[in-house]
């Protein structure tokens, strides 16, 4: 590769283009260069791009990628030039006390929020959609992908699969069987894959709320109850119960939908300095409340496990599969999730 690559940066609101960058080069042992084969619009991107999310432009975007290795430094264990790996969202050690605990989001060795794709606030490593990224600690970031698993079916697994899936599996585990209650409408993705992971991982009842039919849709053909409309004060009482509605409204009605001792997960961005939640009912039934970042890199292999077992199939919630060149176009698709790939 020369000296000069291709990546696409968000300019402003509904406005993507390609451009020339420096081809990123190793700058320490434990490093690889990767060459990105498909990566997938994250539901931050999808409220960046439409102007929802006060992160303006311009930057390289993308962060959910899968790739080739392209270059490896000398230290670097278990992994070699031609490998194809799923690259974590956020940068983590890998070592430290909160990579140690699964809390890779949270890595003591790099400045907090270290991650890809969302521009010099969070320390300029990148875009995914690029001929190349640079990983550092490569040997403890880079995880392997299993045979016989199409690269485009897991694009997303860097992030919004993930995030699905943390909102439901380890509380399934705990809770074999429990009831499931999804309220949907802002993380358009993250809502779908948290029913697919549900049922992969054994819900009895899996409902689905949203107002928007192409969704709805989506999730019954997953499995899922749909429920139309917007939240109202409680869907009814569940052990598990998520927030993907990046609205106060939905907040409350997931937490107040949350059975006595049950757990309510939220993936939204809350971007005002306070929120509402109802903390008097909350405390009366006892619930825990969960909210924050998903931890990309621990949350990788697991994930995979339950897709090479044919449980979960993420690529059902593909809703446009596209070329890479056409990303600029592709990327503003109003569907759920769009992956972009070289192959297509
Ligand atoms: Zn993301
Ligand atoms: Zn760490």
């Amino acid at each position: 590769m020369g000296n000069t690559m291709r990546h696409l940066v968000f300019v402003e609101k509904g406005r993507l283009e390609w451009r020339e960058a420096p081809t990123p080069t190793l700058q320490g042992d434990d490093e690889a260069i990767v060459r990105p084969l498909a990566a997938a619009r994250c539901d931050l991107d999808t409220a960046i791009l439409f102007g929802r999310a006060p992160i303006p432009g311009p930057f390289a975007i993308g962060h959910e990628f899968v790739g080739e290795i392209l270059e490896v430094g000398n230290a670097v264990r278990g992994f070699r030039p031609g490998d194809r790996v799923v690259v974590p969202f956020q940068i983590s050690c890998g070592e430290c006390g909160y990579c140690k605990r699964g809390f890779t989001g949270n890595c003591e060795n790099v400045p907090p929020g270290a991650m890809y794709g969302l521009g010099a606030s969070r320390g300029d490593w990148g875009g995914a959609m690029a001929d190349a990224v640079r990983v550092p600690f490569a040997s403890n970031m880079l995880v392997r992908i299993p045979d016989g698993i199409s690269l485009d079916a897991i694009a997303s697994v860097s992030d919004n699969v993930v995030d699905g899936w943390r909102t439901v599996a380890p509380h399934l585990h705990d809770l074999p069987g429990a009831d499931v209650l999804v309220v949907a409408g802002g993380a358009w993705s993250v809502g779908l894959y948290a029913v697919a992971v549900a049922l992969a991982s054994g819900a009895s009842k899996v409902d689905y709320l949203d107002t928007d039919r192409a969704r709805l849709d989506l999730a019954e053909k997953l499995g899922a109850r749909a429920i139309d409309g917007p939240p109202p004060k409680r869907v009814g009482r569940y052990a598990v119960t998520v927030d993907a509605s990046s609205e106060p409204t939905g907040l409350a009605c997931a937490l107040c939908s949350t059975k006595p001792e049950g757990i309510c997960t939220s993936v939204g961005i809350y971007f005002s300095e306070t929120t509402p939640v109802p903390l008097n009912e909350m405390f009366y039934s006892g619930i825990t409340f969960k909210t924050g970042r998903a931890h990309s890199r621990a949350g990788i292999e697991p994930v995979l496990k339950l897709i090479s077992s044919g449980k979960l199939r993420p690529e059902l919630i593909t809703t446009r599969l596209a070329a890479w060149d056409d990303a600029p176009e592709a990327m503003f698709d109003v569907s759920p999730k769009v992956i972009v790939t070289r192959t297509a």
